[in-house]
């Protein structure tokens, strides 16, 4: 995606309100967090975040079924930012017992089971990172769904009980993008294949040309709700 004038300058005020933005969270929410997927917004904040030095925790959740293209970028984000990422994990008392009693797979069969699966590996570990904190910072945008457009960049999460930011909500992917190449920002290796949404491997597969931005997560499933329970209640 390519990057004109007008989308450069557009980013580069949206960089300094999002810079703003997040000097204030750390200021008056403090401790404050951001829980990173790795998305290719999620890059964009984590530069962001690391170019401010402001005191916010960088964490993400590893569900055991993530692709081996995440990990690689976790482990290249470390190496160029100089800093360690938090990765929560599921506990493995859970997962075992799911596994036992529903199958390695079992997300495919049910949407019970697959939203159970979510809960286990991605909500409870979620839950535990925001032990302590006043707010937590995500890389959503308004344009990824239907349901995220129903979001606010200031909010409140009632179910963890705690301030939620999501300071990229109105950026289009062509501003994110051109944010990504201008500073050379690390990024997925999957992105480069149509993987312009990225989650755990057996739950995420590439798009095509029309699709939108989540119809590769849980494409099996209803295409109304394409939500693990972690940002927008799907579950
Ligand atoms: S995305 Fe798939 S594998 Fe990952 S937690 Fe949800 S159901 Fe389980």
């Amino acid at each position: 995606m390519n990057a004109d004038r007008d989308d450069l300058i557009s980013v580069r005020g949206k960089t300094l309100e999002v810079e703003s933005l997040i000097r204030k969270i750390a200021m008056d929410y403090s401790p404050a967090a951001f829980a990173s997927s790795f998305g290719v917004e999620d890059m964009l904040l984590t530069d962001i975040i690391l170019g401010t030095n402001a005191p916010i925790e960088i964490f993400s959740i590893d569900t055991g079924r993530l692709p081996r293209e995440t990990h690689d970028l976790i482990a290249k984000a470390q190496t160029r930012y100089g800093v360690r990422i938090k990765v929560y994990f599921p506990r493995c008392e859970l997962i075992e017992a799911y596994v036992l009693e529903n199958g390695i797979n079992a997300f495919y069969d049910t949407v019970e089971l697959r939203e159970t699966c979510c809960r286990i590996r991605k909500v409870e570990p979620l839950r535990r990172a925001l032990i302590g904190k006043k707010a937590w910072i995500t890389g959503l945008r308004a344009e990824q769904s239907r349901t995220r457009g129903l979001l606010r960049i200031e909010d409140f999460d009632e179910d963890n009980g705690l301030k939620k930011f999501n300071p990229l909500l109105n950026w289009t992917e062509k501003e994110v993008w051109a944010y990504i190449r201008e500073k050379r920002v690390p990024y997925n290796a999957l992105h480069d294949r149509f993987y312009p949404s990225i989650g755990c491997a057996p739950c995420t597969r590439s798009v095509t040309v029309g699709e939108d931005a989540r119809s590769g997560r849980w494409w099996w499933e209803d295409s109304t709700n394409r939500e693990c329970g972690l940002h927008v209640k799907g579950i």
